[in-house]
């Protein structure tokens, strides 16, 4: 969330500035993609269940549709801005991009606090937001997805006063439905997996194998969980894994030089992805501090829990032993740190690139909605490798034939992509 001194929109809009200089974009594109194309602030009113009407402020904003409908969570925070919407709405837009989606960027939110609502108020805020954007957003316009406190429930209630108020059935207007309602098989492995993908296609050009590698990961949610699945599917071994724990407020990282038995922790980690410190020490893991995890001697270092963890500070703790970085959680690494890890020249993988395994597994739930018929979890899987396999190349090759940092290379595809879009359509 945005703070008085940290602006998510004032960083998206500078690392835009900074790739579009670099790729010499002209002043109309410039102007038009640094800003969003369109916005709707709104208050939703809702009668709570001690008969008294709250009323709570909505948003939707449309960083850009050039390339298909936009594209992007709603998410439930107290401390929401529309700043901070604003960055994630222009952030979905490069990320679609980068991996070849039809879509645009987007993003919504409402300012509330889920904890402190029943679910009747909750389902009275999600058909109370579709009834204020109702004409604006759709299957061929824009299409939510859950976020920060949201998930299929939220999704299905608000599919439900779209399809009320234009009277027939729209399962493409929303992703993220469960299952049986709408949803994809393979969206739950797609964002770990994804990343694993990529990690395996840069092992490759390193000529290494992954059986013989090693990683340390951060966090040990839906991410890291199928991460680490995928990656010791693939042979390697992760030794260390770092998570939040609820009751002291701190985190900290399990380690078994051996390597970490996903199932086995899996078995003592709670829904929040939190791991039982006790439990963890009788099954023979070491318990140390939160960030020894970035301190391990292994070849990958996977960061993915939350935004901020690789910075000046942590950087230098990174052993000489890491080739690759591979970015799962959005915005873990700082600028300071970026120029610290392109200094010694370590691989990264940058999240927009690294986790668009989601975004790219609910762009097939949309497809299958659409049409309304749905594959195998082994298609989804499949078609999901070839995505990001392909975007990995893309970004890879242009990052070696140019000689650029791999976040800067996948920026420059991306904002080449859309502004290539807006001229296509004589917008600039
Ligand atoms: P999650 O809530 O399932 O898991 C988060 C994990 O991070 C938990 O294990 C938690 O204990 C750990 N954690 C939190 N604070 C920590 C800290 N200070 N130190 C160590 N560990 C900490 O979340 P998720 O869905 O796995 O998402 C992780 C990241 O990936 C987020 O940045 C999210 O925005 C990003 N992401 C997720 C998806 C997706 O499909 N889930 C898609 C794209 C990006």
């Amino acid at each position: 969330m945005a703070s008085k001194e940290f602006n998510a929109f004032a960083m998206a809009q500078s690392q835009f500035d900074k790739v579009s200089d670099l790729i010499g974009l002209d002043a109309g594109a410039k102007s038009f993609l640094r800003e969003p194309v369109r916005e709707f602030h709104f208050l939703i009113p809702v009668r709570m269940d001690d008969g008294t009407t709250k009323v709570f402020r909505g948003f939707r904003v449309q960083h850009s549709d050039a390339r298909g409908p936009a594209k992007g969570g709603i998410r439930f925070h107290p401390q929401e801005t529309v700043d901070t919407v604003r960055a994630l709405a222009m952030w979905m837009t490069w990320k679609t991009a980068v991996v070849d989606l039809p879509l645009g960027g987007g993003k919504g939110g409402v300012i509330c606090d889920p904890h402190h609502l029943s679910l009747r108020e909750q389902e009275q805020i999600c058909r109370g937001w579709v009834r204020q954007v109702a004409k604006n957003v759709g299957p061929l316009a824009d299409v939510p997805a859950p976020d920060v406190m949201t998930n299929g429930q939220h999704m299905l209630w608000m599919l439900d006063e779209f399809e009320v108020i234009h009277g027939g059935r729209y399962p493409g207007f929303i992703t993220g439905k469960p299952v049986g309602m709408g949803g994809s098989l393979g969206r739950t492995e797609a964002t770990g997996y994804g990343l694993i993908y990529t990690i395996r296609e840069a092992l490759k050009d390193m000529n290494l194998d992954p059986k013989n590698t090693t990683a340390s990961v951060q966090g040990f949610g839906n991410v890291a969980q199928y991460a680490i699945e995928k990656f010791t599917q693939l042979g390697g071994t992760v030794t260390a894994v770092s998570c939040w724990d609820q009751n002291d407020q701190t985190s900290y990282t399990y380690k078994k030089r051996t390597g970490v038995d996903l199932n086995e922790l899996r078995s003592i980690t709670d829904r929040f992805g939190g791991i039982d410190p006790k439990k963890a020490q009788d099954l023979g893991y070491l318990k140390l501090a939160g960030n020894a995890w970035i301190e391990e001697e292994v070849d990958i270092l996977l960061p993915a829990a939350i935004e901020n963890q690789v910075t000046g500070e942590t950087v230098n703790s990174i052993k000489k032993s890491v080739k690759i970085i591979g970015e799962g959680a959005n915005g873990p690494t700082t600028p300071d740190a970026d120029a610290e890890i392109s200094k010694r020249g370590i691989f990264i993988i940058p999240d927009f690139l690294a986790n668009a395994g989601g975004v790219t597994c609910s762009y097939f739930e949309q497809v299958q909605s659409n049409m309304n018929y749905f594959w195998e979890k082994e298609e989804v899987l499949s078609k999901l490798d070839t995505k990001m396999t392909t975007g990995f190349r893309a970004v890879s090759d242009l990052a070696r034939s140019r000689k650029l940092y791999m976040r800067d290379a996948a920026y420059v595809i991306s904002i080449g992509r859309v502004a290539q879009a807006v001229k296509d359509r004589g917008w600039v």
